[in-house]
């Protein structure tokens, strides 16, 4: 039995090139698990696969289904578990793709760390621990893809990062961490009910298809979302609180919502749009009614990747809103 390792890069493994030039990503997976003590007793040796050395910005959701394909491939020849490393920037949302795509009961683990390993007190080493005992674990088995990291387990559903620089900086803000890593032993206290696995559509389908995310603001003249069904097939709107927005913008959205699938969320990081409370011109009462599909409690960047591979798949419209309704 293994446990297959992902790289793709992110502060985890970077290192200095130059003094003053900044640390880039660039240890390899054999340098990294090198690093960490307490690795090499572990019962399950790792089976390492260098796919990418990069800021996680600069990931694409090519990249990540690919690492889902040989991650799929490493499980089906007996790996136990899967861990990948990557940027904390993006973690939140590519974690959340895996999920939505990942057909296995083996666990797929996602870590990375807020403290490079050039500096005092890197918290790299004791994250890939953690991901490592939580993807050979029964315990993390059928609950899909999880964000490990300061010995907290974290459903890819509701994970967010919440800080520039802490090594606490991930948290699930509408649940609390489902789980901890207590003395090297994995505890999962509460199990979140997981949904069937989407299709994964072909990387062209992905790159056909255009997701715009909208922040609504203060005084916000909608100019952005003008020209925005020439070139996007779906929107997402991070509205304000429970789901509104400037009355002058209702009926461009509702317009817009006539096109394309238009989807509502709240900008607020947790917490749910609403459907029935508020009502005038902006409100969620009206937006619901003029089209727009409602995003429930999925934040914006987590409705946009659903969106987007829902969209890829060639769902329609009545396909979305129940997606919607069931992930959301
Ligand atoms: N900028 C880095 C990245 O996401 C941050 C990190 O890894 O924590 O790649």
């Amino acid at each position: 039995m293994t446990i297959a390792l992902f790289t793709l890069g992110g502060t985890i493994s970077m290192a200095g090139d130059s003094p003053g030039a900044g640390v880039v990503s660039r240890l390899t997976g054999e340098q990294l698990t090198a690093a960490v003590p307490g690795l090499a007793d572990l019962a399950e040796p790792l089976e390492i696969h260098d796919v990418q050395a990069a800021p996680s910005a600069s990931l694409s959701f090519a990249t990540v289904l690919d690492v889902v394909a040989a991650a799929s491939r490493a499980v089906t020849g007996g790996a136990t578990g899967v861990v990948l490393t990557q940027g904390t920037d993006s973690m939140e949302e590519t974690a959340w793709l895996v999920d939505l795509v990942w057909p296995h009961p083996e666990p797929f683990v996602v870590t990375g760390a807020m403290r490079n390993p050039t500096l005092a007190g890197p918290d790299g080493p004791a994250n890939l621990l953690a991901a490592v005992q939580v993807a050979a674990s029964p315990e993390a088995r059928e609950l899909g893809a999880l964000v490990v990291f300061a010995e907290e387990v974290h459903a890819a559903r509701w994970v967010r990062k919440q800080h520039s620089t802490s090594t606490g900086t991930f948290g699930s803000p509408n649940l609390g961490p489902m789980g901890q890593v207590v003395e090297g032993v994995p505890r999962i206290l509460a199990r979140p009910s997981r949904h069937a696995p989407l299709p994964q559509p072909a990387v062209e389908r992905w790159e056909a298809t255009r997701v715009a995310l909208h922040t609504v603001v203060l005084d916000d003249d909608g100019l952005l979302l003008e020209r925005v069904a020439d070139t996007h097939q779906g929107l997402v709107v991070a509205a304000f609180g429970v789901g509104h927005v400037p009355a002058w913008l209702a009926e461009p959205l509702g317009e817009l919502a006539r096109v394309m699938p238009v989807v509502l969320t709240s900008r607020t990081g947790s917490g749910s749009v609403l459907e029935q409370t508020y009502g005038g011109p902006g409100s969620e009462i009206d937006l619901l009614g003029r089209g727009l599909l409602n995003g429930g409690m999925l934040d914006p960047y987590k409705a946009r990747i659903l969106l987007r591979l829902l969209l890829a798949s060639g769902a329609d419209r009545e396909r979305i809103t129940e997606e919607l309704a069931l992930r959301g």
